[in-house]
């Protein structure tokens, strides 16, 4: 099957290659991320296959299916960037990865979290400049903390396996509450009592209609003071602007982010040579105990190796007009 990817990165050309190797489907990768001025791109292909940042829109959708487009694979897990009732209007199927590897995320909240407590970056920047002090790098053990966990699926419940190895209380909030983590020792609470009573909460529930600015200026006001927020879920879960606000009235001590509300204007790129515009980003960068990456949390080579796997095993199945066990349906 004739495959076209959008914002195409080396390491998905050489992922996907790789899965690819005996030429069964053909791929075109294409650089630029899919919106209404590139859709025109995926002329002449079945399939469409795109990451977090491509915004399948109703008006992307029609150009897509005037193009003929009949499948868009996407290469990840969420899928709050497609419109599916578009696509369903037209017939284009929509297929995701819905698991690849939750320890990839899980193990990139805790990095965050470390390295914000412990400051290892900068530590290893004051090194490299011959400053050898210890001044202001002081942390605190998790050994004993709370960490309130919102959304416990797959990263979530890898999440709160590790930070239980670290000896912490874990207080989670999800609607569907697990057994098998209950029995692991976590208590379920309602939201407000996650808020209120942890030391570090971490963010791990898909980005809904519910859960969009989930974290906002009241949330913030009920968090102990001096608390530490992880977002590796979705930007949007968070209102930036009020989290703005709560590190500078010192509400929020710690605030580690994979992901950002603005990102697909800037994750994924290197803009070291251009003027940034987005105002909000350059505030958080201002602020010593932000730390930010961008949306790297699944970049691991097992995270990389099983979404080319499945991605390839949904186009297949398409093609070959199998039951579709990871499509996702307009309801
Ligand atoms: P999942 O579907 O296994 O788990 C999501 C959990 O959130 C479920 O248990 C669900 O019941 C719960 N939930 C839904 N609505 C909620 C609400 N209002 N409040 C609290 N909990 C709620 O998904 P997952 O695989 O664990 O992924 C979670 C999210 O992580 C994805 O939706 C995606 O946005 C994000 N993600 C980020 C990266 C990254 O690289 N940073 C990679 C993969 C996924």
């Amino acid at each position: 099957m004739k495959v076209a990817f959008f914002s195409t990165k080396s390491y998905d050309k050489e992922y996907f290659d790789r899965v690819n190797s005996n030429g069964h489907h053909q791929f075109t990768y294409f650089d630029a991320a899919l919106n209404p001025a590139t859709a025109a791109l995926a002329k002449g292909h079945t399939a469409i296959c795109l990451f977090v940042n491509d915004k399948a829109d109703k008006e992307t959708i029609e150009q897509l299916s005037a193009n003929k487009i009949k499948l868009i694979a996407l290469r990840c897990a969420g899928f709050n960037n497609v419109d599916l009732e578009a696509a369903a209007k037209k017939n284009i199927k929509v297929v995701r990865v819905p698991a690849y590897s939750p320890e990839a995320v899980a193990e990139h909240a805790v990095a965050l979290i470390l390295t914000l407590n412990r400051k290892t970056h900068k530590a290893y920047n004051r090194i490299r400049e011959g400053n050898f002090s210890l001044e202001k790098l002081i942390g605190y053990n998790l050994h004993g903390k709370t960490v309130g966990v919102i959304g416990t699926g797959k990263i979530g419940q890898a999440f709160c396996r590790i930070m239980l190895g670290f000896g912490c209380k874990i207080l989670a909030y999800d609607k569907f509450p697990s057994e098998e983590m209950e029995k692991a020792g976590v208590l379920y609470q309602q939201l407000n009592e996650v808020l209120s009573q942890s030391d570090i909460i971490s963010l791990h529930c898909p980005l809904l209609p519910e859960t969009h600015h989930l974290i906002n200026k009241k949330a913030f006001e009920k968090m102990k003071k001096g608390v530490m927020l992880i977002n590796t879920s979705r930007g949007a879960v968070i209102d930036t602007a009020d989290a703005i606000e709560a590190l500078k009235n010192e509400q929020l001590g710690y605030f580690g982010i994979d992901v950002y509300e603005q990102e697909e204007k800037l994750f994924f790129r290197d803009l070291s040579e251009e003027i940034i515009a987005d105002d909000m980003i350059s505030r958080l960068i201002s602020f010593p105990n932000v730390l930010i990456t961008s949306h790297q949390g699944f970049l691991t080579k097992e995270a990389l190796e099983q979404i080319a796997m499945v991605t390839l095993e949904n186009i297949s199945d398409f093609e070959k007009d199998k039951n579709l066990q990871n499509e996702i349906r307009y309801q």
